[in-house]
């Protein structure tokens, strides 16, 4: 919330300096680009004004000079003590032809009229008009008067200059001059020109509906208010609004005085361009202001955006660390832990080993017990036969009867003989266990196996089928423990057939064999009718502690001991594939071949 919040600050800082700097930009623009400008078009004015006051000094200068050259001719003397009018006449005609003079007047000392260019108007009364350039002169000043004799037409101006003879004054010379000449020569001029009196009237201008105009002496306020809008100073530069075809320009103006008539001239030249040019100047700088704002924020926005991916990559970076660290953690105890078990698991293994070894050292106590209960009963029943033959027979001979007497005494000899036998295999178990592997012949091996179940054979109601084997067959293996396991696969079987045939007629059936099979191998396979064993049971029948038998009936190590033997012995003991046309199940052992070493011992 926080870094959108500070980017947005960030950006509107960016735009309001960017708009700032914009504005700043586009009002020094103006101020520079008019300042320029209006320099330029200043100078431009300047020159103008100077030629046009100097056509205006010359003029007047040509004119100021000639009434007094004039007047110290020595007929224009002649004259003006004479009164020589036609003479005057004459004079004044031919010098204002040359001069080009509007008029020249030749004037008594009184000031009345002797002569005009103009006119032959002898003894006309003195105008009142130039009344003041006269009296000038009479007092030996150079006399000046402006002069407008019809309004709205270009004004005249008088020169005056006393006739002196010797030094008393006879009479007086004007010329009149024409500013319409003026206004000639400025008319070339596009632009207003103006030369205001000393009174602020316009004199002479190249705008006739100027000409005669009242200003106000500072020329600020005036009768041409209406035509001209506000003044206003720029710089060192004034600049007026004029009246123009169809609308209203700026003009610069510039002014200056003429020193001989003390007129000052203005000259107004036109800035309406500057304007133009200006506004032109500021969109310019404007559009370059916004370009390189653009670029500023092209640059500021990328470099903020790497900034956040960086932030970003960096963030990633950590919490990547923080989780490998956290992972690396929860990895290590794992390992301990795992570890921890890994030990566990081999002590229980240790433990199990033991127990194993424990219980295959019980389970052979446990054949032994019932290896003792079988040879009890196998004892007892021929001892008892011979005891009681042994009274017979003694009974017998007492009553001389001797030949039925030799019949007890050989049904004693037969027991003798079947004693014999069970103690032969007695003697052969008694030397067995703790042998190390060798050849061991199938079928005896089975035989006495067979024997010492033959109490739990009887007692059930099953049939035990021996296939005897070849005679030569054997093994290689311990007798004891090979006996063992084959006792433990009978007993399963037994217990089976027992249960699926319990309450019928028919006991069911077990059946043993042994058979040479494959390169090298013998197979003792234990086959039973009972109710065979399902998927589940398979996968852990071999499992130490499992048991399908009610408690007390059965550990659940059976198998797991033979297994463990017959592995140990370098065979296979395994569970073969039900098979549909077969009920039951079959066990078989697989060990190796030993029938040639048993040969050759
Ligand atoms: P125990 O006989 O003490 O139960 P075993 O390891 O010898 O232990 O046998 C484990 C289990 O295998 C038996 O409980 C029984 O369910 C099953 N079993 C073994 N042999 C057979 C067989 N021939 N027929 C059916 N089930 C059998």
């Amino acid at each position: 919330m926080s870094k959108p919040l500070r980017t947005r600050r960030t950006v509107v800082a960016i735009l309001a300096v960017c708009l700032l700097a914009g504005a700043f930009v586009a009002w020094a623009t103006a101020r520079v680009s008019e300042r320029i400008l209006l320099d330029e078009i200043g100078l431009r004015a300047a020159a103008s004004l100077d030629l046009q006051a100097a056509t205006l000094e010359s003029l007047l200068d040509k004119y100021r000079i000639l009434p007094p050259l004039m007047a110290r001719r020595p007929d224009v003397v002649d004259i003006s003590i004479g009164r020589d009018r036609e003479a005057a006449h004459r004079i004044a005609a031919i010098t204002a032809g040359m001069t080009g003079a509007e008029e020249i007047r030749f004037l008594s000392a009184d000031g009345s009229l002797i002569a005009s260019s103009e006119f032959d108007a002898v003894g006309t009364p003195l105008d009142n008009e130039i009344r003041q350039a006269v009296d000038q002169a009479r007092e030996g000043r150079l006399g000046r008067q402006l002069l407008v004799t019809t309004p709205g037409r270009p004004a005249s101006y008088i020169f005056a200059s006393a006739v002196r003879d010797r030094d008393t004054i006879v009479g007086v010379v004007a010329a009149r001059v024409d500013l319409g000449r003026i206004e000639q020569a400025w008319a070339l001029a596009r632009d207003p020109v103006q030369a205001l009196s000393r009174s602020g009237r316009i004199i002479v201008t190249n705008r006739p509906q100027w000409r005669g105009l009242q200003l106000e002496l500072d020329g600020t306020r005036s009768e041409l208010d209406t035509l001209r809008g506000r003044t206003e100073q720029r710089g060192p530069h004034l600049m007026v609004t004029l009246p123009d075809e169809g609308g209203r320009k700026l003009y610069l103006q510039a002014s200056k005085v003429v020193p001989v008539l003390g007129w000052s001239v203005a000259v107004f030249f036109d800035a309406s361009s500057v304007t133009r040019q200006v506004t032109t100047a500021v969109l310019i700088a404007v559009l370059l202001t916004l370009l390189a704002t653009g670029l500023v924020w092209i640059i500021v926005e990328r470099r903020m955006r790497v900034d956040a991916q960086l932030r970003g990559e960096r963030a990633a970076a950590l919490r990547l660390e923080r989780r490998v660290r956290d992972r690396t953690r929860d990895l290590t105890r794992a390992n301990a832990r795992l570890g921890e078990e890994v030990r566990e698991r081999e002590a229980a293994e240790t433990e199990l080993r033991r127990t194993q070894d424990e219980l295959v050292q019980t389970a052979k106590l446990a054949t032994l017990g019932q290896m003792s209960a079988a040879l009890s009963h196998e004892f007892n029943q021929p001892l008892a036969v011979i005891r009681s033959q042994a009274d017979n027979a003694d009974m017998l001979l007492q009553r001389g009867r001797a030949e039925e007497a030799g019949e007890s005494l050989r049904k004693i000899t037969a027991m003798v003989e079947r004693m014999a036998t069970i103690s032969r295999t007695l003697k052969g178990f008694a030397r067995k266990p703790g042998s190390e592997a060798g050849p061991v012949a199938v079928g005896p091996v089975i035989d006495e196996a067979l024997m010492l179940l033959s109490p739990r054979i009887k007692r059930s109601n099953a049939r035990v089928d021996f296939t005897r084997p070849v005679l030569d067959l054997a093994v290689r293996a311990d007798a004891i423990l090979l006996e063992q396991v084959i006792m433990n696969l009978l007993v399963n079987a037994l217990d089976a057939v027992e249960d699926a045939h319990a309450g019928q007629a028919d006991g069911g059936v077990v059946r043993i064999g042994a058979a040479r099979e494959g390169a090298g191998d013998v197979v003792i396979r234990v086959e039973d009718d009972g109710p065979g064993i399902d998927e589940v049971t398979r996968g852990r029948i071999f499992d130490p502690f499992f048991t399908t038998k009610e408690v007390g009936a059965g550990l659940g190590l059976g198998l797991s001991i033979a297994d463990k033997i017959v592995r140990e012995l370098g065979g296979q003991l395994v569970l073969e594939e039900a098979r549909p046309d077969r009920p039951g199940s079959v066990f078989s052992i697989r060990l190796p071949d030993a029938s040639a070493e048993a040969a050759v011992s």
